[in-house]
């Protein structure tokens, strides 16, 4: 097991964290692979991308086998800030200069179909998971303030997704900090509670025929016309294979998919939740029960539980290390924004890896012509795995057009190789923080 994965790991025990979303709902045992069976279509991975995709495959008549290493949503989807946020990571610009504008609209109708299709399956599926609308862009300097405001004009302009603009002492009526000078608020964006969210898609996935296997990594996939996925203890023979292992992949498989490692960079970024505050004192945090996010490199993002937490999240770590300080730092992180919670108990600590791409595109794409890889979500995964899933189940059932659109996409490998690829990031990234100050 590589050191990202067993740093996370033992800052887990460091810290008895388990992430709030562990704690605030149930789960079961799901059985691990102990046969050798045969299905349509492999899955690796039950986050997000993997369920979503076995959901639309079983749909279209498909025999689906879900193999997880850990268990459902154990990686990024179970632990994220469960915000679900319209676009990508790269800006629209990066999508018009490699497709045009014609695509690049394609690929943004399909950013809101992401959002769309969050509430479809949560009305389909009845999935509890405390779902809200409203997104709250803040700045915290005048540069950005005018950064933030461009972009606004520009997504309405160019893409017709309109929102309202508030600066100075207006900034108060939205969020009941000092610390921005500008805010823009969103309507289709928002936010779940992830875990609850990622179970419940893998109920509606066990409803529809899908086997779901925990604790079955995949150590090895022999590739052909009939794939072979072979586990500890069992093995998987298909047709096709959809790949949605996350940074995770290169742990558990280092050999499953060697080739699109480099294209994606594990990017720690860690979240704390308070003890439980009241419905008023939110409201009074955070407007609308929106979620937030500022627009600086290494961003905060935190929103308010239904329970009535403030749940923060920031403090990213390039390094892969675990930062030792962490509590603390985030502690210092939330009293930044909300000097008054300085006293208040922070309950849960936790952390985990964003996959992110060179350009922050989504990377998804073909090795050969039965085995599909989705990843480079670079932190727009809540929403965006939802629609991969979706557009790998289209292309494995012949349709690809709308998965090509994205499998056209340049993609390119981070510079120095396994080894030296992470502190060449870490020392880009720093000098981005730097400018973060300005
Ligand atoms: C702390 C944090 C906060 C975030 N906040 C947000 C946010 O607010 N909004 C947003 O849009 N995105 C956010 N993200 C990113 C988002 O969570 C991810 O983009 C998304 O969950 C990725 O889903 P996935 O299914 O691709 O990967 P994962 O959820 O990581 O799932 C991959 C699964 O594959 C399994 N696996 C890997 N290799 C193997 C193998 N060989 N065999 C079997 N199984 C394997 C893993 O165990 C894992 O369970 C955040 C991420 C983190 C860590």
């Amino acid at each position: 097991m590589g050191l990202w994965r067993t740093e996370i790991l033992a800052s887990d025990t460091q810290l008895n964290q388990r992430s709030y979303y562990e704690a605030s709902c149930s789960r079961n045992d799901e059985p691990r692979l102990q046969e050798s069976i045969d299905a349509d279509v492999l899955v690796v991975g039950a986050g997000f991308a993997g369920l979503s995709a076995a959901i639309e495959l079983a749909r279209g008549g498909m025999q689906v086998v879900v193999l997880e290493a850990d268990r459902i949503c154990s990686g990024a989807s179970g632990r994220n800030g469960g915000q679900a946020i319209v676009g990508f990571a790269s800006g629209q610009q990066a999508f018009e200069q490699q497709l045009g504008p014609a695509d690049a609209r394609r690929a943004w109708d399909m950013s809101l179909e992401a959002l769309d299709l969050i509430d479809s399956r949560i009305a389909e599926f009845g999935i509890d998971c405390d779902r809200r609308l409203g997104y709250l862009y803040v700045a915290d300097s005048p540069r950005k303030a005018r950064a933030l405001e461009q972009e606004m004009q520009r997504t309405e302009r160019d893409y017709g997704l309109g929102c309202e603009m508030v600066h100075g002492d207006a900034v108060r009526a939205f969020i009941g900090s000092d610390r921005y000078c500008a805010a823009a608020y969103e309507g289709r964006s928002g936010h779940l509670h992830p875990l609850k969210y990622g179970l419940g898609l893998a109920r509606a996935a066990r409803q529809l025929g899908v086997r779901i296997f925990e604790r079955s990594a995949v150590r090895s996939l022999e590739r052909g016309t009939q794939l072979r996925a072979v586990c500890d203890r069992g093995q998987v023979r298909a047709r096709f294979a959809v790949l949605a292992g996350n940074c995770a992949l290169a742990e558990y498989g280092p050999g499953v998919a060697a080739e699109i490692r480099p294209r994606i960079m594990p990017v720690g970024t860690y979240m704390v939740a308070t003890a439980p505050l009241t419905q008023a004192k939110c409201a009074q945090l955070i407007a609308r029960d929106a979620a937030v996010c500022d627009n600086n490199f290494a961003l905060d993002y935190f929103r308010c539980s239904a329970d009535h937490r403030l749940l923060f999240g920031g403090r990213v770590s390039y390094t892969t290390m675990t930062p030792r300080d962490l509590e603390a730092s985030m502690r210092q992180r939330v009293r930044r924004v909300y000097p008054e919670l300085a006293t208040v108990p922070i309950e849960f600590v936790w952390g985990g890896f964003v996959d992110i791409s060179m350009n922050r595109m989504p990377d998804f794409g073909r090795l050969g012509d039965n085995l599909y890889y989705l990843q480079g979500f670079s932190g727009h995964g809540v929403a965006l795995t939802g629609l991969a899933g979706r557009l790998v189940a289209e292309a494995v059932a012949g349709q690809a057009q709308r998965f090509d659109l994205f499998a056209r996409l340049r993609h390119r490998p981070f510079p120095g190789g396994p080894w030296l690829r992470t502190p060449s990031l870490a020392l880009a990234m720093w000098y981005q923080q730097l400018r973060d100050l300005i």
